[in-house]
């Protein structure tokens, strides 16, 4: 990995000999006003549009103008199996069994349906633990779970934190707190790749150590869904959620992921909030049955679903589908290990990357700390046409995402940047 080279040169022939090159041409890059291409950098936030998403959406608005209510059997994707037509490329994505995957609702919204079901507080084991950096949706979920059930959200959340001067958590440290509180946690809920730092942690090493002391163990890959390989249904945790907005390009506010482990899959002692979508497809419509529980994690969903987002959803899984998860993140790899050699040439007294080094750990996103620097260092990069994200008090974020950013794009931020640090 350490034979990258300095030079433009260097990154064009890298594109020019990438195998995923033509892939950048299937998105709308956004421009400037000179009408140049932005430096992207914010895939992790939200995903460009792939330029097919408008035929797909466009199939279902036509399907919807000439059939009515008859689109649910008549239309060319039926809308009535519509969300079966993500399955198996969301489960490959995701590394788990079509049984175990569903899209559904929204990011948070799921991160609740899914406490109803696998947190089960009792008198003594009731607690939460998160990472101490998690993202704020997830935060304020969890807190309202612990009230929702009666219990003081101070007292009931443990924070796994990182080591003073430290920013990246460490597995002993999780091993501590089990060890010390693991009788009173009834959930642990981590975010598969931190959004802040881009560390990537062992799902099977926290399941299995969360497993071992008789809690639930829950994911939110947000920022691991379509960008580092997740392997849910090995890793044995009991359920994730992520949305499709960020890397995987669906659009704002597009539908979310759920994920739930095989050996739920028919449980019916589950504690679940249903909907007539939960219920037995070749009875759904009877209208008068019992209620008749569908198995896998359909079984969770409720509603009948926006098929409008779900085409947007279907474009981009296509994409993800033809390509494959192997050599988008062989790719990945390599786009963010030169950008990491390029970023080391600037000097440690300059920045520090907070992201592991460790392919293993982390994902395309490097987490770039700044010494010095203020947010005007951020409004510096964007007049320069790189779109980037800003963290409080000296982070810049930056996700070189494989199917639409190039070596070229990489090698020009860091020139830009070297720039603009250069001349304060
Ligand atoms: C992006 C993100 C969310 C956003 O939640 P929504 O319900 O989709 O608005 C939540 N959690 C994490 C970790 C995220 O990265």
């Amino acid at each position: 990995m350490s034979d990258y080279k300095l030079g433009l040169e260097y990154a064009l022939l890298q594109d020019k000999n990438d195998e995923l090159k033509t892939y950048r041409n299937q998105f709308h890059i956004p421009k400037n006003k000179q009408g140049s291409d932005w430096i992207y950098m914010t895939g992790n936030s939200l995903g460009l549009q792939p330029k097919e998403t408008k035929s797909y959406v466009n199939q279902e608005l036509e399907d919807w103008k000439n059939l009515g209510v008859e689109g649910h059997f008549e239309a060319k994707n039926p809308w009535l199996r519509y969300h079966e037509f993500l399955t198996e490329s969301m489960a490959k994505v995701v590394g788990a069994k079509p049984i175990e995957v569903i899209v559904m609702n929204t990011l948070t919204a799921n991160l609740h349906f899914m406490m109803v079901s696998f947190y089960k507080p009792t008198k003594t084991r009731y607690k939460i633990l998160i990472e101490s950096d998690a993202f704020p949706s997830d935060k304020y979920a969890v807190e309202s779970q612990l009230r929702h059930h009666g219990y003081d959200d101070k007292d009931g959340l443990i924070l796994w934190k990182p080591r003073k001067g430290e920013e990246l958590l460490n597995y002993e440290d999780l091993e501590t707190i089990l060890e010390e509180q693991g009788d009173e946690i009834a959930l642990i809920m981590i975010g598969g790749v931190n959004y802040y730092t881009g560390q990537f942690f062992d799902l099977k090493r926290i399941t299995n150590l969360g497993h071992k002391h008789g809690c639930n163990v829950g994911f939110d890959c947000a920022h691991g869904a379509g960008n580092v390989p997740l392997n849910l249904h090995d890793s044995g945790a009991d359920f994730a959620v992520w949305c499709t907005y960020k890397y995987l390009n669906s659009g704002p506010g597009s539908l979310g992921g759920c994920f739930v482990h095989e050996r739920h899959a028919n449980r019916k002692d589950l504690n679940r909030f249903t909907g007539w979508w939960s219920h037995n497809k070749q009875t759904r419509f009877k209208m008068r049955d019992e209620f008749d529980q569908m198995p896998g994690a359909e079984g969770w969903q409720l509603s009948n679903p926006p098929i409008l987002s779900m085409a947007a959803i279907k474009a981009s899984l296509d994409m993800f589908h033809e390509v494959g998860m192997e050599k988008l993140i062989a790719k990945s790899r390599k786009l963010t290990g030169y950008f990491e050699f390029l970023l080391k040439q600037l000097g440690e007294d300059t920045i520090k990357i907070i992201t592991p080094s460790n392919l293993k750990e982390r994902g395309c996103q490097l987490s770039i700390q700044v010494k010095n620097a203020d947010k005007a260092l951020h409004n510096k990069l964007t007049e320069a046409g790189i779109i980037s994200d800003w963290r409080e008090p000296d982070v810049i974020r930056c996700a070189p995402v494989p199917l639409y950013n190039s070596f070229e794009e990489v090698f020009r931020l860091v020139e830009k940047l070297k720039k603009i640090l250069a001349s304060p």
